[in-house]
């Protein structure tokens, strides 16, 4: 039975992939993949195989989701071995369940490989403890960008704001403003720290140390791809008090 691998490539450093994820990559016949993966990771393909780019970027698609379900069928069905690589985890905001579902729907088996996702690895690659003891007992990971074509909104920052000890936003760079807005008004002070992780294990990395209040000014600016953390356990980063620190 033909089959498609749905492959996490984890955050940006081609070193944080697994090793059945390099095996397969490895291995491939065709590679699918889209903008946030680890480019350094193609040069492991096999010299001969297909590499195509069906990149997302906010906006802008190179391929339709439909295209790209079809796409992975049509290769599958001419006896390739297909890998489809995702940024981070396939299934974090990342349609790999969609790919999955599609594929199996139309006899086509799908093998699911996890990878490092971008909401966790951002906040530890600048030591900020998502999960601990006595200081954040649970998380929730969100999207900040919303379908407007659903008409309504799937997450209520206002009532999300005190009810988890960790908030951490992806796809929330044009709606940072917005959402720190929302978070005060459900109840979290203006004093809580916000740190925005920008491309992290990528080149240029960053984080930026902030507030909530501050955050809710509209002044900063926060740059694609970002993961936002919102909660108490930002500020236990070693890194906290030193100001915007580079790190490679
Ligand atoms: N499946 C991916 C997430 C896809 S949604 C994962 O598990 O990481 C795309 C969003 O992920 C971006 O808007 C951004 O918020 C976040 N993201 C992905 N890679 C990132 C990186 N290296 N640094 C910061 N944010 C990243």
């Amino acid at each position: 039975m033909p089959r498609v691998y749905v492959v996490g490539a984890g955050p940006g450093d081609p070193e944080l992939v697994t090793v059945r994820a390099l095996r397969l990559i490895e291995s491939a016949d065709v590679l699918v993949y889209d903008r946030l993966i680890p480019m350094e990771l193609l040069k492991r393909a096999k010299p001969n195989a297909e590499l195509i780019y069906v990149g997302k970027e906010p906006g802008r698609h190179v391929m339709e989701q439909g295209e790209i379900n079809n796409l992975l069928l049509r290769k599958a069905l001419e006896g390739k071995l297909v890998v489809r690589l995702h940024g981070g985890d396939p299934f974090v905001f990342g349609r790999g369940f969609e790919e999955c579902s599609f594929l199996i729907s139309n006899g086509v088996e799908c093998e699911v490989v996890p990878g490092v996702t971008s909401a966790i690895a951002a906040p530890e690659q600048f030591l900020i403890p998502i999960l601990l003891r006595g200081v954040s007992s649970s998380l929730a990971i969100v999207t900040g960008r919303e379908d407007p074509g659903k008409g309504f909104r799937e997450v209520d920052f206002r009532r999300l704001a005190t009810s988890v000890g960790t908030i951490i936003i992806l796809m929330g760079a044009s709606e940072a403003c917005r959402i720190a807005l929302e978070l005060i008004q459900g109840g979290l002070s203006e004093a809580t720290p916000v740190a925005i992780v920008t491309r992290a294990y990528m080149e240029n990395s960053r984080v930026l140390f902030t507030a909530l209040g501050e955050l809710a000014k509209c002044q900063v600016t926060v740059e694609n791809p970002s993961v936002i953390i919102v909660g108490r356990s930002v500020s236990l980063s070693p890194l906290y008090n030193t100001r915007n620190p580079v790190r490679h």
